[in-house]
């Protein structure tokens, strides 16, 4: 097997807390390489990123933050960079992220390229940073060319890897891989997989994000209606299948979005090992 890393969202209530407890109380057997947390929508003070990062790295875990261009200022950005190094963090991923509804104006950096080369200028090469990758084109892109430019681009501004947005059709990343070598881009390429627990709701995030769900699974989903364990079965096969052939197909690990919930994952991971 090659090396997994999950990813988690910071809890605010104190349902979420114990959830996210439990969770990794659990994931941990499974050694992961790092975690990594989310960067809340509502700008670094509404964010409780930080604190969670915090609380992992007392646990024992790798945890790197997300952090985002959204509602942060420069010098937001630059106090959240001091507070994660003094935390001990090595690793960023680095994102431009997306604008609240309801919020207006974005942070004073627009994309991720300009993210990246500000944390290069403020903390040279302190930390290893990751980048977003869309091998089925990132939603608001103007075509598929000009998204992997822009992918490019922000991969020269200094990053040393990337996870991709989740995707359930192997060939999309594998052609991405290859458009990226092309273009003499040689980091590692990560997927990052999404667990299916909840068909609709999987649905509801797929058409946000542009991920497509292969026909043949959307009928067989719909055809299991109601029946939650045969879903999340059936789920657990499609999704340790795909994860088989990316690892033959030679990605270098696999970035499991956990949603904080831990069966789904070692659902997949059981079928894997
Ligand atoms: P960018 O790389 O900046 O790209 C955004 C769009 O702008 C693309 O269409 C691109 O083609 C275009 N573009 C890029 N650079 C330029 C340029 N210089 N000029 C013109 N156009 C350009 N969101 C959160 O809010 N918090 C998170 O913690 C979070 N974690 C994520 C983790 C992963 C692994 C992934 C895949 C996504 C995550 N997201 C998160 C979602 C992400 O923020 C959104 O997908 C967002 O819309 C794009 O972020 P990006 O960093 O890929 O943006």
């Amino acid at each position: 097997m090659v090396p997994i890393s999950f990813e988690f969202y910071p809890p605010k209530t104190a349902e979420q807390h114990a959830q996210l407890d439990r969770t990794v109380g659990k994931l941990r057997a499974e050694n992961p390489e790092y975690v990594s947390v989310t960067f809340g929508a509502g700008g670094s003070t509404l964010s409780h990123t930080p604190e969670t990062i915090q609380k992992l790295r007392a646990s024992g875990l790798d945890s790197a933050p997300h952090i985002t261009c959204m509602g942060g200022s420069r010098e937001e950005i630059r106090g959240l960079l001091k507070l994660y190094r003094a935390l001990g963090a090595k690793r960023l991923v680095a994102l431009r992220g997306d604008l609240p509804s309801g919020m207006v104006s974005a942070g004073e950096l627009r994309y991720a390229d300009e993210l990246v080369q500000f944390i290069r200028e403020e903390t040279g090469d302190h930390f290893h940073v990751e980048v977003a990758a869309y091998p089925e084109m990132h939603p608001q892109a103007r075509d598929a060319h000009v998204d992997l430019r822009n992918f490019v681009g922000k991969v020269r501004a200094g990053a040393n890897g990337a996870i991709t947005q989740y995707f359930y059709n192997a060939d999309a990343y594998f052609r991405f891989v290859d458009d990226v070598r092309r273009a003499g881009i040689d980091i590692p390429i990560v997927p990052g997989i999404m667990p299916i627990q909840n068909f609709s709701q999987i649905r509801r995030f797929s058409d946000l994000c542009g991920a497509e769900i292969p026909r043949w699974v959307t009928q067989r989903m719909l055809a299991y209606g109601d029946d939650a364990d045969s879903v999340r079965a059936f789920g657990a096969e499609v999704v340790a299948q795909l994860c088989r052939r990316l690892v033959e197909g030679g990605a270098p690990s696999l970035h499991f979005y956990t949603l904080n919930l831990s069966k789904p994952t070692m659902n997949v991971l059981a079928q894997l090992r």
